[in-house]
């Protein structure tokens, strides 16, 4: 049975699609990824309220939807919001981005919000995403993890979210770019050495790549092999506590990369040992 049977399937036997408004996920990088659900909301659906119509026509094309698209991010005018709310009341309207889940990292959020406090319908078809999909992907550990989107792009900016995201005891997940990757890799080296770190790759596509280690052999080899596509960047949750903790394999770690005087104060603001006997200890490795 092809993705198009199964949806016209599920059309005939399931119920009439009611008005409201529907927050549809898209593949990622895969077309094989769409769900059933997703493509019949997107066949019977009134209107797709879109980030990019160009994106978005190539997939209702692919799944056959002949249906109309309004430009939509979460800058648009009150009116424009105001406008999909009035359709949504009476016809079913789709929500997408140009990939993955919307809302996460992309728009939507301002349009939910206005639905749930107007009383329109709103249901989640859900589906790709690629934090989810790196955060499986990573082997770091899920029990608990904080999705932190993109890290700022200005250097002191990013140094101060990392300090304050430091102390979570949860593997972080981030979207990167491939430009800025090793500033991130590098920044992440200095504020947290001793953590497991992922980088995954054009997830679900031809060239998906999921490589782990610590941040600064990562950097290390994103220099020599400048990273292309689109990424998720993990970071597994603190390491242990001073007692377990082996300070001299992170200041070896860390000075792979660094100074002894920013190995030691790098691997002290992670395990909270002393700066002044981790500077010794790190003169005394490097010198070895
Ligand atoms: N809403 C989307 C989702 O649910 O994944 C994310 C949109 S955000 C604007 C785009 C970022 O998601 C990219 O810069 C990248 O960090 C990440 N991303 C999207 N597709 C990806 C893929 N196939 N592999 C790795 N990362 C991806």
């Amino acid at each position: 049975m092809t993705i198009a049977d199964a949806a016209s399937m599920e059309r005939e036997h399931g119920q009439p699609l009611g008005a409201g408004l529907y927050i549809v996920a898209t593949p990622i990088g895969n077309l094989g990824d769409i769900t059933l659900r997703a493509v019949d909301v997107l066949r019977r659906a009134a209107l797709v309220a879109c980030e990019d119509t160009r994106v978005t026509g190539k997939l209702l094309k692919h799944v056959g939807a002949r249906v109309r698209m309004l430009r939509y991010d979460d800058h648009a005018s009150d009116e424009i919001r105001r406008h999909i709310l009035d359709r949504a009341r009476t016809e079913p309207v789709a929500l997408v981005s140009d990939a993955g889940t919307p809302l996460v990292s992309d728009p939507g959020y301002r349009l939910v919000r206005a639905a749930r406090e107007a009383g329109v319908s709103v249901t989640t078809i859900p589906g790709p995403c690629a934090a989810i999909a790196g955060l499986t992907l990573s082997g770091l550990p899920n029990d608990r993890f904080l999705f932190a989107g993109f890290l700022p792009v200005k250097d002191k900016a990013r140094r101060e979210v990392l300090e304050e995201l430091g102390p979570v005891e949860a593997t972080l997940v981030f979207y990167e770019t491939g430009p800025r990757l090793v500033r991130s890799l590098e920044a992440m080296a200095e504020a947290w050495p001793g953590r497991e770190v992922a980088v995954a790759r054009e997830l679900t596509k031809l060239h998906e790549e999921c490589r782990t280690g610590p941040a600064a052999d990562l950097a290390a080899h994103y220099r020599a092999h400048p990273a292309k596509g689109e990424i998720v960047l993990l970071v597994g949750p603190p390491v242990d506590a001073p007692s377990t903790a082996d300070p001299d394999a992170l200041l070896a770690t860390a000075l792979a990369d660094m100074s002894p005087s920013k190995a030691a104060s790098a691997v002290a603001k992670t395990t909270g040992l002393d700066r002044k006997d981790l500077y010794a200890r790190a003169l005394e490795l490097k010198a070895r």
